[in-house]
C-alpha cells in the first residue's frame, strides 16, 4: 500500500504443509507493529481453532451472500472451501498505519496485486516434497483423503512462486524466520514508509518525495 497514512500489507502464500502458519504466527510474537488479517472460510474449524482467532467460519450460504455485497478484498475457493479477506477489516488497520500480514492462496495474491501494487508477496517453500507430505501428515489434524487432496494440490500453488518478489526456503525454522522477520524490517525501511511515519522530521530535514 502506498499512501502516505498507510502500513505496508505483506501477502504470504505457500503449499499446504510448508510451515506457512507456524513462522508467521512466530513473527507475529515477534513483531507488534504487524497484525494477521483474520480471513472468512467455509471450512469446517480443526479441533485447536477458535472462530475469530484463526478465522471466521461460517457457511457457504452467509459467504456466497457476503461475496455478492462486495465485502471481501479478495476471494477463493481452495481445496474445496471458501476463503475470503475481509475489505473492511484490513482498511481499519491499514488507516491506523499498522502493518498487516494476508496468508492466502495465489489466487488471491493476484486479486490484491490488481489493488495493492505495492503489497509485498513472500512465497515460502518446502526444501522438498518428501518433508511437505511428512508435515502434513505430522500435523495429525487432517483426514486421509483431504491430506491427500493438499499434497496433489501443491503442485499448482508452488507453480505460482515466480509471482512474488521474495521466496523463503523453510529447511531451518530459525533461519527462515529470520529472513520473513527482515523482509518486513526492509519492507519498513521503503522511502515511501518512512516518510509516511517520520513526516515532521522529513519536513524539518526538507526532505521531499521524487516527482514520479
Ligand atoms: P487452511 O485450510 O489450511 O487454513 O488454508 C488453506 C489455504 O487457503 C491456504 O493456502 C491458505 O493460505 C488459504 N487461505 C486462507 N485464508 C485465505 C483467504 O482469505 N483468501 C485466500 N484466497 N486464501 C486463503
Amino acid at each position: 500500500m502506498s499512501d502516505a497514512s498507510s502500513g505496508s500489507l505483506f501477502m504470504v502464500v505457500a503449499p499446504s504443509g510448508a510451515g506457512k502458519s507456524t513462522l508467521v504466527n512466530a513473527l507475529l510474537a515477534q513483531e507488534p507493529g504487524i497484525k494477521l488479517s483474520i480471513s472468512y472460510t467455509t471450512r469446517a474449524a480443526r479441533p485447536k481453532e477458535l472462530h475469530g482467532r484463526e478465522y471466521y467460519f461460517t457457511t457457504t450460504e452467509d459467504f456466497l451472500q457476503r461475496r455478492a455485497e462486495g465485502e471481501f478484498l479478495e476471494s477463493a475457493e481452495v481445496h474445496g472451501n471458501f476463503y475470503g479477506t475481509s475489505r473492511l477489516l484490513i482498511a481499519e488497520q491499514m488507516k491506523a498505519g499498522t502493518d498487516v500480514l494476508l496468508e492466502i492462496d495465489w489466487q488471491g495474491a493476484q486479486q490484491v496485486r490488481k489493488r495493492f501494487p505495492h503489497a509485498v508477496g513472500i512465497f515460502i517453500l518446502p526444501p522438498s516434497i518428501a518433508a511437505l507430505e511428512e508435515r502434513l501428515n505430522k500435523r495429525g489434524q487432517d483426514e486421509a483423503h483431504i491430506i491427500t487432496r493438499r499434497i496433489l494440490a501443491a503442485g499448482g500453488e508452488i507453480a505460482h512462486a515466480p509471482e512474488f518478489e521474495y521466496v523463503i526456503i523453510n529447511t531451518e525454522f530459525a533461519i527462515a524466520l529470520d529472513e520473513l522477520s527482515s523482509i518486513v524490517k526492509a519492507t519498513r525501511c521503503r522511502f515511501s514508509q518512512q516518510a509516511a511515519r517520520n513526516a515532521a522530521l522529513f519536513a524539518q530535514l526538507g526532505i521531499h518525495a521524487a516527482q514520479s
